[in-house]
């Protein structure tokens, strides 16, 4: 029994281990400038137009497997 509670324990700590990395990786949002034309705004996108251009241009590049 105590085997389980250390194994229990030591998969709990590494969860939480990689939960941590996981926050460090993923950038703070609203980044406060449109990702497609630079403007300022308070989220991602300045408007709809630009947040479909841009996740286009995603899909396009990776068509193209360039990331
Ligand atoms: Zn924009």
């Amino acid at each position: 029994m105590a085997d389980f509670a250390d194994e229990a324990q030591d998969a709990m700590e590494h969860a939480a281990y990689l939960a941590s990395l996981v926050r460090k990786q993923t950038p703070s949002l609203p980044v406060g400038e449109c990702l497609e034309c630079g403007d300022v705004t308070p989220g991602s996108f300045c408007c709809p137009d630009c947040r479909d251009g841009y996740e286009l241009r995603q899909k396009m590049r990776r068509i193209n497997g360039q990331g």
